[in-house]
């Protein structure tokens, strides 16, 4: 479970982000680790890492394009969920997103009801 030649392909902001990335990647079948911070080098797989001053996620070098590709994707969908407008649901079950006015999740098949939600009724 160690990288035969560990790349850099991510530069978190956050810890959090760090961990959000790396698991894409992972669930994304590619293996990944993210180095939280200078305090977390010590327990680093490769040792210390000189020059660790933010959150950086990592991936072997052979997999470095695939993961650029998936991390392009991955802001691609940050972005998306900042700008998008805030009427999707959201299954408050499994948290699949719904189309309005869905009475079933198409995902786990719970019963949803808006009769809350009044901002479109008059
Ligand atoms: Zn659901």
């Amino acid at each position: 479970m160690a990288l035969q030649d560990p790349v850099a392909v991510y530069n978190a902001a956050t810890n959090i982000e760090a961990q959000l990335v790396r698991i894409f990647l992972v669930d994304a079948g590619i293996e990944a680790f993210a180095v939280e911070d200078v305090s977390q080098v010590g327990t680093w797989a490769f040792g210390l890492l000189p020059e660790i001053h933010k959150p950086q996620v990592w991936v072997d070098r052979e997999n470095v394009e695939q993961a650029h590709s998936f991390i392009v994707e991955y802001e691609r969908r940050s972005r998306a969920d900042e700008s998008e407008p805030r009427n999707d649901r959201f299954c408050y079950e499994c948290g699949e997103s719904v189309e309005q006015n869905v009475s079933l999740c198409p995902s786990c098949g719970q019963a949803l009801d808006w009769s809350e939600d009044t901002e479109d009724a008059t």
